[in-house]
C-alpha cells in the first residue's frame, strides 16, 4: 500500500544478489538490504542457498522487522538474492513479497524484480496462465521461466545452466522496465532491461561479488563498484567468475535511465552513470538560481531530496542557506488508511516549521517535484502560518505531467496537478508567491551525464517504449483530462495502487 500521506513519486522496490561462499551471505544480504530500504518499505526477503537446497525468508515490513539474529542464523548459504518491495503492480500481500521461490524437475530458483512489466497481461494471456495463479509481475516472471524449464529440450539442459538457457529464451519476450536479481542452487545471476529503466551495479567483494540496486549496499558490505550492468546484459556469477550476456536483440538496447533516480529515488550517495547522485542535486539547485532568480532572505530545501538543490541555490544565488523544516525520521510507511483529520495533520506528521528561521523571511524554498499538489499545498500554508513573509517555490524537476509505467507509482493523469493546471494556476492553487521548475535541459545537464540517455515520459510524455492503453488501476490515463479534482478531496487510498516492485 502507498503512503496515503505522502505526494512524492514512490519508490519501486531494491534487489540485491550475493556471491560468496566463504561468507555468511545472509548477513550481507540482510546489510545491503538495510542500506536499500529507501527503495520499498512494504515487504523484506533473503533467500540463501547452499549448494544444494535454497531457502527462503520474507514477511510484511521493514528489513529490521523481518530479519532478527536468529532468523540469519538460520539462513546457511553461499549464495543469495534479497528484496524489499514496494508495491506498483501485484497488491501488498505476504504472497507477492519477494523473492519468489520456483522448484522445477532441474533446478530451484529464486527471482526479485525491480520495475513493472508493460506486457504483463498479454504474456499471462500467451501462456494460459488462469487469472489468480500469478500474484504480481514477478510471479509471472518466476513462472514463465518455469514453464520454459519444463519444456526445455534436453540436449539444452547442459552443465547446470538451466536457468540460464530458460532466461535467454523468457526475457526477451519481457517488455517494460525490469532489474531482476535471480539465483539457482549454484549461481546468482542479474538482469537489467534493455532501457536500464532501473539502475543495477556490480561490486566485488575480497571473496565474492555483489549485485545491487544502489551503490551505498556495496559500501556497506565492504564491496567496490566495479561498473553499473548495461542495458540489455545479464551476468552469470559463479565458481569459475562473472560471465556477461547478452540475451536482447541488439534494436530493442536503447539506455533510458529514470531521470527521477537522480532527482528522488536513488539515495545522494550512490553513483549513477558515474556520477554522484548528491553533487547532481546541487547542481539542479544551482541551475534553478540562474534560470529562476529571485530576492530572498533565506533558502531552504525540503527534507530529504530537497535539500542539496537548496544547497546549491543559496550557493549560485548568495542567498543564505538555512534549515527550515525539521523531518521526522521515524515515521516511515502508514499502512492505516487516513480519516480526514489525518489527512489535514499529514504533512506535520512529517515536517515541523523552525519558526525562528521563517518568521519575517522572505523564503525560496526548493522540493524535488511536485505530483499531485496537495502536500505542497499544506507545505505553503505552514511557512505561512510560521510566519514566513513570502513563499517562492523551486522545483528540482520540470512539471509531472504523465503516468508512469516503469514501476514508480504516481497514480493516474486525473490526479497529476500539472497535466491540468498552467504554471501560474498551480502557482495559485499552493499558494506560493512564485513557482518555478527547472527546465528538462537544466535538469539533464545537471546530472552530468547528459549523452547517457534518460527516460523521461512522466516529464515530456515521450514514452520510450509502447505503453497500454489502460494498465491496472489508471484506466482514465485515455479519457479526456477530467479537471483536477485534488483541491476538494484527496484521491481515496485505493487510487494509489497500482501495481509492483
Ligand atoms: S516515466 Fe518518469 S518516473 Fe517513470 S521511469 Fe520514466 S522518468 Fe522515471
Amino acid at each position: 500500500m502507498a503512503d496515503p500521506l505522502d505526494d512524492s513519486p514512490r519508490e519501486a522496490c531494491g534487489v540485491v544478489g550475493i556471491y560468496a561462499p566463504q561468507d555468511h551471505v545472509a548477513h550481507l544480504s540482510y546489510l545491503a538490504l538495510y542500506a536499500l530500504q529507501h527503495r520499498g518499505q512494504e515487504s523484506a526477503g533473503i533467500a540463501v542457498s547452499d549448494g544444494e537446497n535454497i531457502t527462503v525468508v520474507k514477511d510484511m515490513g521493514l528489513v529490521a522487522t523481518v530479519f532478527d539474529d536468529r532468523t540469519l542464523a538460520t539462513l546457511e548459504g553461499r549464495l543469495g538474492i534479497g528484496h524489499t518491495r514496494y508495491s506498483t503492480a501485484g497488491s501488498s500481500s505476504w504472497r507477492n513479497a519477494q523473492p519468489v521461490y520456483r522448484s522445477t524437475a532441474d533446478c530451484q530458483f529464486v527471482l526479485g524484480h525491480n520495475g513493472n512489466l508493460t506486457n504483463a497481461a498479454s504474456l499471462a494471456e500467451e501462456t494460459s496462465i488462469l487469472p489468480g495463479m500469478v500474484g504480481s509481475d514477478s510471479d509471472l516472471i518466476g513462472e514463465l521461466l518455469a514453464i520454459e524449464i519444463a519444456v526445455m529440450p534436453t540436449a539444452d539442459r547442459t552443465r547446470g545452466r538451466v536457468l540460464e538457457r530458460a532466461l535467454e529464451r523468457v526475457l526477451p519476450r519481457l517488455e517494460g522496465a525490469f532489474s531482476l536479481v535471480l539465483a539457482d542452487e549454484k549461481r546468482v545471476i542479474g538482469v537489467r532491461d534493455p532501457n536500464g529503466f532501473r539502475p543495477l551495479c556490480l561490486g566485488r567483494l575480497d571473496r565474492g561479488w555483489v549485485l545491487a540496486s544502489e551503490t551505498p549496499a556495496l559500501d556497506i558490505v565492504g564491496a567496490h563498484l566495479l561498473r553499473e550492468l548495461a542495458p540489455g546484459e545479464m551476468v552469470v556469477i559463479d565458481g569459475e567468475g562473472v560471465r556477461s550476456v547478452r540475451p536482447f536483440p541488439e534494436e530493442r538496447v536503447d539506455p533510458r535511465l529514470c531521470i527521477f533516480e537522480f532527482v528522488y529515488f536513488s539515495r545522494p550517495d550512490s553513483v549513477i552513470y558515474g556520477q554522484s547522485v548528491h553533487h547532481a542535486r546541487v547542481r539542479m539547485g544551482e541551475h534553478l538560481a540562474q534560470q529562476s532568480p529571485v530576492e530572498a532572505d533565506l533558502v531552504m530545501g525540503v527534507p530529504e531530496s530537497g535539500l542539496p538543490a537548496a544547497e546549491g541555490f543559496s550557493r549560485a544565488s548568495g542567498i543564505p542557506y538555512g534549515q527550515g523544516l525539521v523531518k521526522n525520521r521515524y515515521i516511515g510507511r502508514t499502512f492505516i488508511a487516513p480519516n480526514q483529520q489525518m489527512r489535514s495533520m499529514g504533512v506535520r506528521m512529517k515536517l515541523n516549521p523552525l519558526r525562528d528561521s521563517i518568521a519575517g523571511n522572505r523564503l525560496v524554498v526548493v522540493d524535488d517535484s511536485i505530483v499531485r499538489g496537495t502536500t505542497t499545498r499544506a507545505l505553503v500554508a505552514m511557512l505561512r502560518e510560521a510566519g514566513a513573509a513570502a513563499v517562492h517555490l523551486r522545483i528540482s524537476s520540470p512539471p509531472y505531467r504523465w503516468p508512469c509505467y516503469f514501476g514508480m507509482d504516481t497514480g493516474d493523469r486525473t490526479e497529476l496537478v500539472a497535466a491540468h493546471l498552467s504554471v501560474a494556476e498551480m502557482c495559485d492553487y499552493v499558494g506560493a508567491d512564485t513557482l518555478a521548475f527547472i527546465d528538462m535541459a537544466g535538469l539533464t545537464e545537471a546530472t552530468g551525464a547528459t549523452g547517457a540517455g534518460f527516460c523521461t515520459a512522466c516529464l515530456t510524455g515521450d514514452y520510450p517504449v509502447e505503453v497500454p492503453v489502460a494498465p491496472p488501476g489508471s484506466a482514465a490515463h485515455r479519457r479526456p483530462a477530467a479537471p483536477f479534482a485534488g483541491a476538494a478531496d484527496e484521491p481515496a487510498p485505493s487510487l494509489w495502487v497500482t501495481g509492483d516492485g
